[in-house]
């Protein structure tokens, strides 16, 4: 379903559109598949008459048809309908395209020089077209027509010049000159190169091109390979061709692999099948007037014949090939020809005429061998050589650019990853500096905030909030807290007589005291000034007096810088005791505090302990 659209839709861009070229390409692509399909479909185009033209374009596209079939016959007389068209109403792309169909079926039939001449003719169509993969299928087409001939440097030339100005995304025109420049090698004997570029020609057609495209290359790779003796990569690839020429329905290309093919099975002594297959081959060519390989297999029959030493079967062939080897004049022909002549003389006892023979076969040897040997023929094979190579090592100095641009792709994302994880890992670090910093700071101002500055001890705040925290806890556990006021004695006169500074450190020192004799759990800060408060857990009125005794000798054990070692530093203390989980703290203060107001009205230096 999807394919006959295809192929309405090529129908009506081919016959109705401007640019014939392109679509010529898809119609050789169809045809190389399809032949059989793009015959009908053809000819339903031109039962609606079509004005000359655009006729004359549509056999063009039948002669390829007719020989993706095989048929050269039928070929030949759509390339002649054609260009009898084109007298009419002149078609410059119909042209091209006819000429350059009519120079392969003139090379099968052995008719090189028509086939030079309808070569340049295709080149000054294509050259009026303004169309350049016309041109340089033109060039292409002389080029081959140049290897023929045996003009190797020609040949090579052309595909040199190609190579040097001409570009085209086309891959027929790809495969078209990679398979040119492999026959070329194989012509020269560079035989490894030559297989090389074939199997590069052979690639693009199984990629871009037809089964048919892909079946030619395969006969070419397999006879090059029988060239290199490499029969059994040879016979695979004939088979494959064989295999695609019997699915299309390809008579002479059937032919062209059964005629290698039956080289190989008579390598393996398998005469009979070699024989029946060369008169299979013989039959299609001589109908298709492929005269070149018509001789050529006859040639080899009568070759068999004579190492089998069947010398009548042999002389009747060669009888009745001189005809047909004078007319192609193709020096490869002809040289095999001498030698079978010298041959048969030879076993026949006329010594004379073999010799004769034999002088011809090494002279025409000697021809071709001076051919090849052809300095400017070497020059070319040399110069184009270069040329690929310039190419090889274009591509690969731009694939490593590629490669060293992904490296370093690679490398900037691990640089912007590697960055990312520093900046983050230094994010985390600043984050949790300043955070460990303010939760530090917090805390000194915490700090600073519970605890009195000249003295080192909690503050009124803290001390406070800590009579309340034991408070709270006692009435939980059911027991009691005292709490001890504690104001010193006559302290203006202490700053009086040993001055304020003096007396700052008189109260320094008695922070430091009480910490040293209250229990852990007990508590001290200073409410201001020179009063204190204790807060004691678990204690009851009877610890009153150890705790005011022992204070109060404490301090005065102390010596203090400017202080008199005998000046009687004294305080009064009032104290009280909670009764379990009653009391609140404002109103146990109130009652210390009128505790220790007694203590300083009975007298000082005395402790009161609140009545119950
Ligand atoms: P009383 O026995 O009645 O308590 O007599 P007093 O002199 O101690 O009187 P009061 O408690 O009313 O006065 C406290 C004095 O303590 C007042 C002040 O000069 C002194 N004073 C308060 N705070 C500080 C202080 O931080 N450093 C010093 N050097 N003296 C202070
Ligand atoms: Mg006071
Ligand atoms: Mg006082």
């Amino acid at each position: 379903m999807r394919k006959l659209l295809v192929i309405f839709t090529l129908l009506l861009t081919v016959f109705t559109g401007s640019s014939i070229a392109e679509e010529w390409e898809q119609w050789r692509r169809l045809s190389s598949d399809e032949p059989q399909r793009v015959l009908e479909l053809t000819e339903a185009q031109l039962q609606q008459q079509p004005k000359p033209a655009l006729a004359a374009r549509i056999y063009a596209v039948r002669a390829q048809a007719w020989r993706n079939l095989g048929d050269e016959n039928a070929s030949f007389q759509a390339i002649q309908q054609g260009l009898g068209l084109i007298d009419e109403d002149p078609d410059d792309v119909a042209e091209t395209l006819l000429r350059i169909n009519l120079v392969l079926n003139l090379l099968q039939q052995g008719k090189k020089a028509q086939a030079a001449q309808q070569a340049s003719a295709a080149s000054q169509a294509a050259a009026r077209s303004q169309r350049p993969d016309l041109q340089i299928e033109a060039s292409i087409s002389q080029a081959q027509v140049a290897q023929s001939l045996g003009d190797l440097s020609r040949a090579m030339s052309i595909l040199e010049t190609l190579e040097k100005t001409e570009h085209s995304n086309n891959e027929r025109l790809q495969m078209e000159f990679h398979a040119l420049l492999g026959d070329v090698y194989l012509d020269a004997g560079a035989y490894h190169r030559g297989t090389e570029q074939i199997k590069t020609a052979l690639a693009i057609a199984r990629q871009s091109l037809g089964r048919w495209d892909v079946s030619v290359l395969l006969y070419n790779l397999g006879t090059a390979e029988q060239q290199r003796d490499d029969y059994q990569a040879a016979q695979q690839h004939l088979l494959e061709a064989l295999q695609i020429s019997r699915e299309l329905n390809d008579s002479l290309g059937i032919a062209y692999a059964t005629q290698a093919l039956a080289n190989i099975e008579q390598r393996q002594q398998h005469y009979d099948t070699a024989r029946q297959q060369l008169e299979q081959a013989l039959q299609a060519y001589q109908q298709q007037h492929i005269r070149p390989k018509t001789a050529e297999v006859m040639l080899t029959l009568a070759e068999w014949d004579l190492n089998q030493q069947r010398l009548e079967p042999a002389k009747q062939r060669v009888v009745q090939l001189a005809p047909l080897i004078e007319a192609l004049a193709d020096t490869a022909l002809l040289t095999d020809y001498r030698f079978l002549q010298s041959k048969i003389a030879e076993q026949e006892g006329n010594y004379r005429a073999a010799l004769e023979y034999f002088h011809q076969y090494s002279e025409l040897l000697d021809k071709r061998q001076r051919a090849l040997n052809n300095r400017n023929l070497r020059d070319l094979i040399v110069r184009l050589e270069i040329k690929q190579q310039e190419t090889t090592n274009e591509l690969l100095k731009k694939e490593n650019q590629l490669q060293q641009l992904q490296f370093k792709e690679q490398q900037t994302y691990a640089y912007f990853l590697f960055t990312l994880v520093v900046l983050a890992v230094l994010t985390t670090l600043i984050v949790v500096y300043l955070l460990t910093r303010q939760i530090r700071s917090r805390k000194r101002f915490a700090r600073l905030a519970m605890t009195d500055e000249l003295t080192g001890a909690p503050n009124r705040r803290a001390i406070v909030e800590q009579a309340q925290r034991s408070l709270a806890e006692a009435k939980q556990q059911g027991s009691s807290v005292a709490l001890a006021i504690i104001d010193f004695d006559y302290f203006k006169q202490v700053n009086d007589r040993f001055g304020h500074d003096a007396g700052d450190r008189v109260l320094q020192r008695f922070a430091q005291v009480t910490d040293k004799v209250l229990r852990q759990g007990d508590y001290h800060g200073r409410l201001g000034g020179e009063e204190w408060l204790l807060v004691l857990n678990h204690t009851a009125d009877d610890h009153a007096e150890l705790i005011f005794e022992r204070l109060s000798q404490a301090l005065s054990a102390e010596s203090i810088e400017g202080v008199d070692n005998d000046y009687p530093l004294t305080f009064s203390m009032g104290f009280v005791t909670s009764q379990a989980g009653k009391d609140s703290f404002e109103r146990l203060y109130k009652r210390a505090d009128e505790a220790l107001y007694s203590a300083k009205h009975q007298g000082r230096r005395r402790l009161i302990i609140a009545a119950r």
